[in-house]
């Protein structure tokens, strides 16, 4: 893939919700952001910026009121469903709660195979090549198990392993990493970087932490009440002493 190829596009979206004294609440307001091909790219702001509500109207899980979203150079704002189911296989989320999300009656064999689209029997290569690809290893050690019977950073392998049967494109991973251990965070991170590498899959990574994006990112947009206020390499933008909220959100780390 090219690098520079432009992946996901956000052109102009906003998006109000109404709030309760029966006004509207500007969740995101004429937002543009790109995310090229293989791009790492660190979505942060405090806590009500809108960085989740950006996140599902890129996911399609929301509608802009304006705006478009494209992903590989198609508009998915108005596609027809089976369109956007199909575009929609390439660009995957991984959320905070998604080990959450894992169905616990399901082996891990079972979920891998419901994202591959297998039927029982077909398809284990596939698992057993997924899981050692997420550092599941060996692999025939936890095929057949249940979620309680995995550690939370070992469900957390599981669910981006599932993410991964689908061959995105892009991740859009919001807090990933908030819902676990410390001492599996920078596991979980070296992961998705190494999944970046071996498979050019491109991130948008929304998250509050600022370290996670001075460590990760090619680029940082920073969001501030629904606007992207600061966007450029993360040395430019973490380190630009003329902007006090970027400023702030960085002297908030430890
Ligand atoms: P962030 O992820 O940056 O913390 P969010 O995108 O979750 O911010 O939320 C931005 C603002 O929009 C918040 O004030 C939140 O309360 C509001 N909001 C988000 N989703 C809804 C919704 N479905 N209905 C009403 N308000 C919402
Ligand atoms: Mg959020």
């Amino acid at each position: 893939a090219n690098a520079a190829d432009p992946l996901l596009v956000l052109d102009n979206v906003s998006k109000s919700f109404k709030s309760p004294g029966g006004g509207l609440f500007h969740a995101v307001r004429s937002v543009s952001l790109t995310v090229h091909s293989g791009e790492i790219v660190a979505l942060v702001g405090e806590s009500g910026s809108g960085k989740s509500t950006l996140g599902r109207i890129a996911l399609g899980l929301l509608q802009p009121d304006v705006g478009s979203v494209s992903f590989d150079h198609q508009r998915l704002t108005g596609m027809p469903p089976e369109v956007f189911r199909d575009v929609r296989t390439r660009m995957q989320p991984i959320f905070q709660d998604s080990t959450a999300a894992l169905n616990p009656r399901k082996s891990v064999r079972e979920l891998l195979m419901q994202a591959l689209w297998k039927q029982p029997g077909e398809g284990e290569a596939r698992c057993l090549r997924l899981l050692e690809d997420v550092g599941l290893r060996p692999a025939s050690r936890f095929i057949d198990r249940y979620s309680h019977e995995l550690s939370g950073g070992q469900r957390q392998r599981v669910s981006i392993a599932r993410s991964l049967a689908m061959e995105p494109r892009l991740i859009i991973a919001d807090e990933p990493l908030s819902g676990a251990d410390v001492s599996i965070r920078g596991q979980v991170l070296n992961l998705m970087l190494d999944i970046q590498r071996s498979r050019q899959v491109a991130y948008l990574m929304i998250t509050h932490d600022i370290s996670i994006a001075r460590a990760f990112a090619d680029r940082v947009a920073v969001m501030m009440k629904g606007e992207i206020v600061e966007m450029g390499s993360a040395q430019e933008v973490l380190t630009n002493p003329q902007h006090a909220y970027t400023q702030r959100l960085v002297a908030a780390v430890p």
